[in-house]
């Protein structure tokens, strides 16, 4: 029978990545990495108990050591901070509370030890006393220290499981660099659905809740849980009942992907002959094989900053180079578009020793650091241009806030050009060359900016953010992240307007172009491209060959004369639901996010 301790939980969180997950939890909270956590049996208790004694007991001594070592060359009170350090590791309610953990969460000692300091230290860093605050960091380094100090136990080495990770936030980068052999979905306390974060873990196809406020001390690791990364339910200890639910659940969902897979080689038209471009936003050329086998007409957004995952600089020309050789190529006959480096806000740094920005989300992002580093920027303007001999390709340039921007990108262009043309060296001159609308600004001078290049493509994700001023990875405001705020959509509008009136297409590649229930109101409204994780591709192009061009028109207009974010959200739903049904069918109830609307 379950313990108390053992009773399903459920969790409520947003679903940032779709999928099921089953699988123990592996939990990291803030601070340093969790230690191995393994269960251990009744007749094991006193031994880890004993392993716990040995590790305080060796980390005392090693204090004490510290403290006589500083004492004996300085001659102030430097040392007295390791007796402070030390002084933690006598409280007797401390130590107590481990023992208590051991025996009750059947886990061993070290991990056990970790948990209660994790509760003590959240608490410290959420004091409102600044100085408790700032001595969290001393408190962790004597967890750390005490951590070391533990003896592994032969017993157990090890348990190289699959789990489904439990922690507080996650960088981009933690999430890049993942092993997804063991990993079989993530929640975080942090986080929202447009950070980063969220971008990759749909892209790596890993079922994903973000904002769990305060559940991660709650749960117990190794607990068995499953995540609904359709609903944004964390269930902790499942019944029986509710397990069978999700495997059904995932069977169903199992056939209906391949059900939208039949429509795999159907052009992406509307039902009555419109066509929109349904292109695929991915990071790593090794994702050209999801573009391939969902085909995908193109890259409408291939994101460049994630170079920086690997190095804390730009590769150089030639290992430039390479990867958009291999982009090019694999995109063939299709068009592929190069996002030049996007770096800063939530996004990986440039120059991540250089100081913290107050605002780095108003801050040197995007354009501004390339235009600020030519040479930077033209070692990846030569790459690109280098590779466009090989296909078809096209470059944009994010976080444009004007015309001057763009000028002086196509500036940079055409120096690149000249020189590449006087060193004999080939490139495409009639590349496509486009900007991100992506901040308001751009959008009210979008006629001037479309002029002088060949496509628009909106940015959502950030074009949402700066409109309503809701930090895109903030999930205390997550609830006013509304892409159907009716400024957005007049934004948006006035962004297609100007491309018409130049002749020159518009795209979206921000996250909206994924969400089904807006695709009625973005065909409406004129887009001729959407661009979207190539897992998503399926789905779109299925709402796609169900809408009627002329109807998504009439309601595009009407939605513009609407007033607020949720009529205009109930108004595209609507028509989403009626003709295609079948990709709501596991969505109904509270089954959907309504975080995006
Ligand atoms: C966007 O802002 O919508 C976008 C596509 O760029 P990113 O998400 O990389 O900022
Ligand atoms: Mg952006």
């Amino acid at each position: 029978m379950a313990t108390p301790f053992q009773e399903e939980r459920i969790f409520q969180g947003s679903p940032v990545s779709r999928g099921i997950a089953f699988g123990p939890a592996h939990v990291s909270a803030r601070g340093f990495s969790a230690p191995e956590v393994y269960q251990i049996e009744e007749h094991e208790i006193e031994i880890e108990a004993s392993r716990f004694d040995v590790a305080i007991e060796r980390t005392k001594a090693q204090l004490k050591n510290l403290k006589d070592r500083i004492q004996s060359v300085s001659s102030g009170d430097e040392g007295l901070v390791f007796e402070a350090h030390s002084m933690v590791l006598d409280d007797p309610s401390l130590l107590k509370k481990v023992r208590l953990a051991i025996e009750s969460r059947r886990q061993n000692a070290e991990f056990s030890f970790y948990a209660v300091m994790q509760t003590f230290l959240e608490a410290m860093r959420r004091a409102a006393d600044p100085y408790l605050r700032e001595r969290s960091i001393d408190i962790e380094d004597v967890c750390q220290r005490v951590l070391r100090n533990f003896e592994i136990n032969p017993e157990h080495l090890g348990p190289d499981h699959q789990h489904i990770l439990v922690t507080f936030d996650l960088t981009p980068s933690n999430t890049a660099t993942m092993d997804r052999t063991k990993l079989l979905g993530f929640v975080t306390e942090a986080g929202s659905s447009n950070s980063h974060t969220a971008i990759l873990a749909r892209a790596l196809g890993i079922p994903a809740i973000v904002g769990l406020d305060g559940a991660i001390l709650e749960i117990t690791a190794l607990a068995p849980t499953i995540i609904d990364g359709y609903s944004g339910k964390f269930i902790v200890y499942p019944t029986e009942e509710t397990t069978q639910y999700y495997l059904n659940l995932s069977a169903r969902r199992k056939k209906a992907r391949e059900a939208l897979e039949n429509l795999r080689d159907q052009e992406s038209n509307t039902k009555d002959g419109h066509h929109i471009t349904l292109s695929a936003n991915i990071e790593f050329t090794h994702e050209l094989d999801l573009v391939k086998e969902h085909n995908a007409e193109g890259v409408g957004l291939f994101r460049t900053e994630f170079f920086l995952l690997e190095s804390d600089q730009l590769p150089d020309e030639e290992a430039q180079l390479e990867v958009y050789r291999e982009l090019t190529v694999g995109t063939r006959p299709h068009l592929a578009i190069i996002r030049t480096l996007d770096s800063g806000g939530d996004k990986l740094s440039a120059e991540p020793l250089s100081e913290p920005e107050p605002n780095p989300f108003l801050g040197w992002r995007g354009v501004r650091v390339s235009l600020d580093r030519p040479e930077l920027f033209k070692t990846q303007l030569r790459a690109i241009l280098r590779a466009s001999t090989e296909g078809k390709l096209g470059m944009m340039f994010p976080f444009i806030s004007g015309l001057s921007e763009i000028r002086q990108c196509r500036e940079m262009v055409s120096q690149c050009m000249d020189e590449l043309t006087k060193q004999g060296i080939a490139f495409d001159p009639d590349i496509q060359i486009g900007a991100m609308i992506e901040i308001p600004s751009a959008a009210l001078v979008a006629r001037e900016i479309a002029r002088e290049v060949d496509f628009l493509s909106l940015g959502t994700n950030d074009l949402i953010q700066y409109t309503v001023a809701v930090d895109r990875v903030n999930h205390r405001v997550a609830n006013l992240y509304r892409s159907t705020h009716p400024a957005v959509i007049r934004l948006i509008k006035a962004t297609v307007d100007a491309a018409k009136e130049a002749k020159i297409w518009t795209g979206v590649c921000g996250e909206m172009a994924t969400d089904i229930r807006l695709t009625p109101l973005l065909v409406g409204l004129g887009i001729d491209e959407l661009s979207v994780g190539p897992r998503e591709v399926p789905s779109v192009r299925k709402a796609l060959l169900s809408l009627d061009f002329d109807q998504c028109q009439e309601l595009a207009k009407e939605a513009l004369q609407l007033a607020t974010s949720q009529e205009i959200y109930e108004l595209t739903l609507k028509t989403a639901q009626k003709d295609y049904p079948d990709l709501f069918a596991d969505f109904s109830g509270d089954g959907i996010s309504q975080d995006q609307i």
